[in-house]
């Protein structure tokens, strides 16, 4: 890729607030002079609407081309028999790597200064979902059967990833989360993997294992000592949403789906119908999220810049949306950050 050119990316609004915090987001990037071109599609209840389906085939072609799409948030309608549309987009382009930075952005939280990494690995274990009942007596759901696969070449993958993101963002230490004592096949393959991947870096990374468990209660009494956590799907997904309760819930959490085929940035949070056209929405989430795309495509210093002009916008002039405990409405705080945006 050229390092100056154009970057073509694909940009799905999504639905409920999805467009307005998109419109947002676009305007800031713009302000910036970060690289991408938009191939604008449609995905989710938009989708539907334009194509019939949640997940559009113009809307893959478009990831396909582009390898690198900004996504807002989808509604998946309940019933209709639409697959999850996260779900299809992680096998359609191999998605095995989801990134979860939490970082403190606004001081006055529960805690202050978090700032800590969950990788989580994002296509296999308990997530394949192989699932079945076991009838008894009449009651068809008598028993359930739930199995996990996890593989030796998928946690070499997922722990090589995070030990090569510590590398290369300075981080200090990884530490990988399991169940080894318990589950001693599914999740004791991802500690053995990880006892192979880990010399591998030593001397530029330092790393440690710890019980899931231990894990969480430790996030909670002292997440200082975390740094980069790789672990497991299911595991993955809940300690993912305790960071971010760390950091003061969702509205502030970026998510990055990595792939070998494609990379998709989004803001963890929903399409949140109750807030829905009223202008109100924090568009910081997918804000951060077009900030880890900007460093994905190897343009560090324009997501550093980035994060200066939000810092000063929520901490120096103090304009916060109304989740955050402020006023301003999505464009104010657009407006602000584009004012505080740094001199290249
Ligand atoms: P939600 O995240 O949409 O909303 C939860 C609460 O947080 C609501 O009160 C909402 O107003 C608030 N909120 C969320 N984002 C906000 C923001 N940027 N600024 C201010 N407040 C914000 O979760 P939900 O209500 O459970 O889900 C609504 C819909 O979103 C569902 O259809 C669900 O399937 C979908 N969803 C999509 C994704 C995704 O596409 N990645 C993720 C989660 C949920």
């Amino acid at each position: 890729q050229d390092t100056q050119g154009a970057i073509p990316a694909t940009l799905i609004p999504g639905d409920g607030i999805g467009p307005e915090i998109t419109r947002a987001v676009v305007a800031i990037l713009e302000a910036l002079g970060a690289p991408f071109t938009w191939d604008v599609q449609q995905g989710g209840l938009a989708g539907i609407e334009a194509h019939g389906d949640p997940l559009p085939g113009v809307t893959l072609d478009s990831i396909r081309r582009t390898r690198l799409a900004l996504k807002g948030p989808l509604t998946t309608p309940v019933g209709g028999g639409f697959r999850s549309v996260n779900v299809r987009l992680r096998e359609e382009f191999g998605l095995y790597a989801n990134l979860r930075p939490a970082k403190s952005m606004v001081p006055g939280g529960r805690y202050e200064d978090i700032d800590l990494v969950i990788v989580r690995e994002n296509i296999e274990g308990l997530y394949v979902a192989f699932e079945h009942y076991i009838p008894i007596e009449g009651d068809p759901h008598a028993v359930a059967i739930s199995s996990g696969v996890n593989t030796r070449a998928g946690s070499r993958r997922i722990l090589e990833y995070a030990f090569d993101y510590a590398v290369k963002h300075g981080r200090k230490k990884v530490t990988v989360v399991h169940k080894a004592n318990v589950l001693k096949a599914l999740t004791g393959i991802f500690l053995e993997t990880a006892k192979e991947v880990a010399p591998r870096y030593a001397g530029r990374v330092e790393w440690d294992d710890r019980i899931v468990d231990a894990c969480a209660m430790q996030l909670v009494l002292d997440p200082w000592r975390f740094d980069v956590i790789v672990t497991t799907n299911l595991f993955g997904d809940i300690l993912s949403d305790q960071a971010a309760g760390l950091i003061g819930g969702l509205g502030m959490a970026p998510g990055a789906n990595i792939g070998a085929d494609a990379a998709i940035f989004e803001a963890v949070h929903g399409s949140a119908p109750d807030i829905a056209g009223k202008g109100i929405a924090n568009p910081l989430a997918m804000l951060l999220a077009a900030g880890l795309m900007l460093e994905h495509v190897g343009r560090q210093p324009l997501a550093a810049r980035l994060r200066v002009a939000v810092d000063r916008a929520l901490n120096g002039d103090g304009i916060r949306t109304r989740d955050l405990g402020g006023s301003a409405s999505t464009m104010d705080f657009a407006e602000a950050v584009i004012r505080r945006l740094p001199e290249a």
